[in-house]
């Protein structure tokens, strides 16, 4: 039985049903084999074995009250991975779909994510299944606080600290933070994405969408292209997929769907920025909203989706941009981007793309931006958000695009270089798998067995 066979089996037997979680760790393992065999030293020292498992798993009881009186309960997640380079840090998901799987291949992926950046954050992820659609403001504000009734003392600018994800955007922050003062009496650094008048960062809103874009830049500029011109498609409605959508405009592209889920607009002119925002962060409604401003747009619906894939992937364009939830893009919408002339997948999405259809990407050489390095640009905006706290800054618009921009092309130069070293120039897989784990391995090294 093969080294990830073995690792594979022992975390079903250990940690039953958590699907989404092997196949985080079984992409990450198979591209780390020429690296573990050239380095037998991280074997011998069971960083696998290790890494694989979480330092700390934090379950708890979320109690909160209807508006209408009724008591209902979630469960909430903090999963503290790893902190060899630094205090924990992934956001908090609240979605009915959360679950301890999800949160624990979350915070896999952001272990290696982390570490990409080159900034001192270990790796962490949590939530709840918890479903804020169609709940008053005053349900969410409840919701929050007693989530962070249990959280904060698990908790700490130095330790761990958690910023949003899906669901969970700047108002959740806002009460999550509000909450956590009141229990410790401290005004701190302890979430990121906050709001700009109380320790937040410019930027941090911007920052995932926007890193994707100037990851897909630099692949773009190493193959003597660029984003001017180019229709490009986009899934998800939310905070990455909007700035993705915003800085694609910036630089000359044009996108020309979104989607959420009740469905994916279509708009050949290029989806209406101001209208996508006022629908999802304004109204928050579903995206057929769209089609009362434009009417010649198209929506499909959900239920009319293809039987093996997604509507959104099934229009002809240079680029495409997962920026939804994970396995939203499976092998035969790979299969109909690439007939459709696709040549650059960037992923703002954890894991948009299943299995499958990464192999096909890299099989047929397709400039593949996976989500661990595309979609860095949020967390480390967020530990430039952490140095400003604790500097007592605010630093200004331009400062921190132009950081969040290098740190970008530095994250492509570090996947690009460790891909050639490893004979597989066109296999970002491999070089930020390996270029992450390095730097996380040989830190545990040197801490010792801990
Ligand atoms: P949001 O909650 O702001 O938006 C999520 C979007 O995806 C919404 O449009 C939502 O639809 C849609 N969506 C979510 N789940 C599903 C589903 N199961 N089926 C169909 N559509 C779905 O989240 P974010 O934009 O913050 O996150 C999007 C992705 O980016 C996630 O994978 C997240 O982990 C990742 N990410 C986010 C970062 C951040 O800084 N926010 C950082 C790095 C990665 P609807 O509007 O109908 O709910």
């Amino acid at each position: 039985m093969s080294y990830i066979h073995k690792t594979i089996c022992e975390l079903v037997a250990s940690s039953p049903a958590q699907a989404e979680f092997y196949q985080a760790v079984e992409e990450v393992l198979e591209s780390l084999e020429p690296l573990l065999e050239s380095e037998p030293r991280y074997r011998a020292s069971g960083i696998i074995e290790r890494l694989v498992e979480p330092e700390r798993q934090i379950m708890f009881r979320v109690p909160w009250v209807h508006d209408q009186g009724q008591v209902k309960v979630n469960k909430g997640y903090r999963v503290e991975f790893n902190s060899a380079l630094g205090p924990y840090k992934g956001g908090l998901r609240f979605h009915p779909s959360v679950n301890a799987g999800i949160i624990k291949f979350l915070g896999f992926e952001q272990i290696f994510k982390n570490a990409l950046t080159g900034l001192p954050i270990g790796g962490g992820k949590g939530g709840a299944n918890f479903n804020p659609k169609g709940r008053s403001d005053q349900e969410i504000m409840r919701f929050c606080q007693s989530f962070m009734n249990e959280l904060y003392r698990h908790i700490g600018p130095s330790t761990d600290v958690p910023a949003g994800d899906i669901g969970v955007g700047a108002r959740e922050i806002g009460y999550l933070f509000g909450q956590y003062k009141r229990l410790t009496g401290r005004y701190e650094g302890v979430l990121t994405g906050k709001g700009l008048l109380w320790g937040g960062s410019l930027v941090r809103r911007e920052a995932t969408g926007y890193g994707c874009v100037y990851f897909a830049e630099s692949m773009l500029q190493s193959n003597a292209e660029s984003l001017s011109g180019k229709t490009c498609l986009v899934s998800g409605a939310g905070n990455v997929a909007t700035y993705t959508i915003e800085k694609l405009y910036q630089l000359g592209a044009k996108p020309v769907t979104c989607s959420d889920s009740t469905g994916t607009i279509y708009d050949s002119h290029g989806i209406d920025l101001d209208t996508l925002k006022h629908i999802k962060e304004t109204l928050r409604v579903s995206l057929q909203e769209y089609l009362k401003e434009f009417p010649n747009a198209e929506f499909t619906p959900v239920d009319a989706y293809p039987e093996d894939g997604h509507a959104v992937w099934r229009y002809k364009a240079d680029m495409a941009f997962p920026c939804a939830t994970q396995n939203e893009l499976t092998e035969a919408d790979a299969r109909a981007l690439i007939e459709n002339g696709c040549m650059c997948v960037t992923e703002g999405a954890n894991m948009p793309s299943t299995s499958e259809a990464v192999e096909l990407f890299i099989a047929e050489k397709i400039l593949y931006g996976p989500g661990k390095a595309a979609n860095a640009g949020g967390v480390a905006t967020s530990q430039l958000e952490m140095s400003q706290n604790a500097s007592m800054q605010q630093w200004p618009f331009e400062k921190v695009e132009t950081r969040l921009r290098e740190i970008m092309a530095g994250i492509y130069t570090r996947c690009s270089k460790t891909a050639k070293a490893f004979d597989q120039p066109n296999n970002l897989v491999l070089g930020a798998n390996i270029s992450g784990f390095r730097d996380v391995a040989d830190a545990m090294l040197e801490q010792g067995v801990v």
